[in-house]
């Protein structure tokens, strides 16, 4: 079978553990004998991490910028175990939050459908995407653990070296903590740009909860940048369209998801983003069911799977146990890759490529062959049969194969 030629070079950022198994499976069976691609690939996983003192993470970030469009794997953030684990110089930060600040993104998540695959949530009829702010706040802060009783104060100084702020965080009678976070108007405003089009080109309703009765200058720069940038460039178009633009309390934003019929994109401040996305992804069937895509004010794209390392099957995994980790939300980061790459290069069998694969991939879980964390979550069926992970490869594959040859 004659390969589909990628034009441009995509970035591949490789990973850990599990994740990093079922990469190359999917590479292997299904991309390397249908794709001619130029890859620029960049190892991440902790140990190259460590020996390169983080340096491959920003260059990963920085061939993002040169070529445009990168998929990820899923990669360690360290902590004091995995330290010890990996025999590693220090604790060193989140790959994502770093390339997440050199892109200045916005991550939008968004369910991976399968029918025999309901919603926890009854009233979920259609997907609920979630538009993650990923600068700043906790992702980008600096705490100091204090030892004993003292006094923590804010200041800001501007750069002409004069003091504009200074108020007490607390005055400690003895041991605790402190934290400083920020964020930028500019980066709040290219999250509210990011969202708005997102949202309006997907034909999506637009929520943003924040907490801005506690958080009254924080917070409420969130909710004012959002409304200004609604009232200046969205309110006319969105009307037009039948999208509604609605902000409201985060804690209500979240009671109220939980009663609604989903076709909305949720923008959320970067920890909300996190946490949120894990309870819609396991809310639609797993983890595993959830596409992620970071998109940069600059139109750079980095495509990834939602969820972690799965370090737990990777220890069954390396005690010889062959597990059934599923690779859907993997398989979807490089499709999703794939489309956008085929769609800037004006290449659409590229595109044509992504999509045959996404169906072979989605028509495998629907006729009842699916991996372990999906099979208590799908519809009763006598059909349903719980396979490994490269046993569930091989039928997206010989599937896919199929679809390729009706062409
Ligand atoms: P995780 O890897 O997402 O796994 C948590 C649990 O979710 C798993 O134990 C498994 O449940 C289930 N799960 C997740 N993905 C699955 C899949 N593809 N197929 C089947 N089940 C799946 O999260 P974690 O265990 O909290 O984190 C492990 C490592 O991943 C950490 O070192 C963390 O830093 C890293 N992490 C990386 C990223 C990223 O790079 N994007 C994101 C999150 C976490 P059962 O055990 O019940 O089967
Ligand atoms: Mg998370």
């Amino acid at each position: 079978m004659q390969k589909t030629r990628v034009k441009s070079t995509i970035v591949e950022i490789d990973g850990d553990e599990m994740a990093r198994i079922m990469w190359q499976m999917v590479k292997a069976k299904l991309l390397m004998p249908y794709l001619d691609m130029n890859l620029a690939y960049y190892d991440l996983q902790l140990k190259r991490r460590d020996e390169t003192d983080d340096k491959i993470t920003l260059e990963a970030a920085e061939a993002i910028k040169k070529f445009g469009v990168g998929v990820k794997c899923a990669t360690i953030t360290p902590n004091r175990d995995r330290v010890k684990e990996y025999n590693l110089k220090q604790e060193w930060p989140s790959p994502n939050g770093t390339i997440r600040a050199s892109l200045d993104g916005t991550v939008f998540r968004a369910p991976i459908l399968a029918k025999n695959i309901p919603p926890a949530v009854r009233s979920w009829k259609k997907p609920i995407h979630i538009g993650r702010h990923a600068y700043g706040d906790v992702y980008k802060n600096c705490e100091f653990r204090v030892p004993e009783a003292g006094k923590a104060e804010l200041t800001f100084t501007n750069s002409a070296g004069k003091e504009l702020f200074r108020g007490v965080v607390q005055d400690f009678k003895g041991p605790g903590v402190i934290q400083g976070i920020h964020n930028t108007d500019k980066s709040i405003s290219s999250f509210a740009k990011a969202c708005f089009t997102y949202a309006y080109d997907q034909k999506l309703h637009l929520w943003f909860g924040a907490k801005d009765t506690i958080s009254k200058t924080y917070d409420t720069l969130f909710r004012k940048i959002f409304e200004e940038e609604y009232q200046k460039n969205w309110k006319a178009k969105f009307e037009e369209a039948g999208l509604n633009y609605f902000f409201t309390l985060i804690d209500d934003a979240v009671a109220r998801i939980m009663k609604a019929e989903g076709g909305m994109l949720w923008a959320c401040k970067n920890y909300d983003g996190d946490v949120m996305s894990d309870m819609l992804g396991s809310a639609y069937g797993s983890l595993a069911m959830m596409t992620s895509v970071l998109v940069s004010p600059q139109g750079y794209y980095e495509f990834e799977a939602s969820h972690g390392t799965v370090q737990k099957h990777y220890y069954r995994h390396l005690k010889g146990e062959k597990t059934s980790t599923n690779p859907m939300a993997i398989i979807f980061a490089w499709t999703g890759c794939l489309r956008k790459r085929g769609e800037l290069d004006k290449t659409p069998e590229v595109a044509e490529f992504a999509k045959k694969l996404e169906e072979a991939a989605l028509e495998t879980v629907e006729n009842g062959i699916m991996t372990g964390d999906l099979i208590p979550v799908a519809t009763p069926d006598t059909k349903n049969r719980q396979v490994y992970t490269e046993e569930f490869i091989a039928e997206v594959a010989s599937r896919l194969e199929k679809k390729l040859k009706q062409r």
